[in-house]
């Protein structure tokens, strides 16, 4: 285990219940997000790669449950805060984007709005303020033209604009751990490499840490310092991403690697 660890996965079980069946949806999963470093969670689709981010945030929708095991962030069990605490957390040290961000988006409110909002419930700012920092939020994750674009409403945005503007709304609050769930598959190869570079540069200045949730180990090798491999709801390989690279042991992972281009 290590000591600078910012988030601790200890042995994560979650099951869906239906018709008294269980589904094992994460099945006995153990890593460890070290501060300022990026974890990359790869997988095929139905590991089980968006339960365990979910799982971590207390997002699971029913008939999802957490049946075993421990969340430690920052040392303290995520599984004992009440509902009030965790929007608390997810409002103020860990942010998420999702893969597609027209549908996390709201269509209904331009794009400072929604900043602006994620600002205000951080740090009382007041509407002028948080105005001002929005630009300056839409500038810093390369969005041209921000005085522009703030008053505009989602759809009148590319699709790499918008995940753009999902990145900044996530980094509103400062969080101090990013969880991404496929923050580039909607997107084209080269904005894909724009996003990610991005993220990457901004965890640079902000010294965040990063889960990385992907299918393409592409991104993975780009991003990552380790990487746990997921599949059928495990964790069948966890190591740094050189290490993964030289001499992947699992026939899962070789099978990954040979897909690579
Ligand atoms: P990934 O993100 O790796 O594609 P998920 O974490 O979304 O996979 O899902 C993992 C598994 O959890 C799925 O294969 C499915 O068996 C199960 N699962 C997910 N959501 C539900 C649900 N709402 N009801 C029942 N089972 C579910
Ligand atoms: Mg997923």
């Amino acid at each position: 285990m290590s000591k600078d660890a910012i988030l601790q996965v200890r042995d994560l079980r979650t099951s869906f219940f239906t018709k008294q069946l269980e589904v094992k949806a994460v099945d006995g999963v153990t890593f460890d997000v070290e501060k300022g470093k990026t974890i990359g969670i790869v997988g095929e689709s139905g590991s089980g790669k968006s339960i365990t981010s979910l799982s971590i945030l207390n997002l699971l929708s029913h008939p999802g449950k957490i049946v075993g095991g421990e969340i430690l962030f920052k040392g303290e069990d995520l599984s004992e805060k009440s509902p009030a605490q965790m929007r608390k957390i997810r409002g103020n040290e860990i942010s998420m984007i999702f893969q597609e961000p027209m549908t996390s988006l709201n269509p209904t409110f331009t794009v400072g709005r929604q900043i602006s909002e994620s600002f205000q419930i951080h740090e009382n700012l007041s509407k002028k303020e948080a105005r001002k920092r929005s630009i300056e939020m839409l500038k810093l994750v390369g969005i041209p033209s921000p005085e522009k674009r703030i008053d505009q409403y989602p759809f009148e945005l590319s699709g790499g604009m918008r995940q753009r503007v999902m990145i900044a709304i996530a980094l509103a609050c400062k969080p101090e751990l990013l969880i991404a769930d496929e923050p580039t598959t909607a997107l084209d190869v080269t904005i894909q490499a724009q996003i990610l570079e991005l993220i990457k540069e901004l965890q640079h200045t902000l010294g965040m840490s990063v889960i990385m949730i992907t299918h393409d180990l592409g991104v993975v090798a780009e991003t990552c310092d380790n990487v746990a491999v997921m599949y059928g709801g495990q964790v069948v390989e966890y190591a740094p991403i050189n290490d993964l690279f030289k001499n992947p042991r699992h026939p899962y992972t070789v099978g990954l690697m040979n897909s690579l281009p």
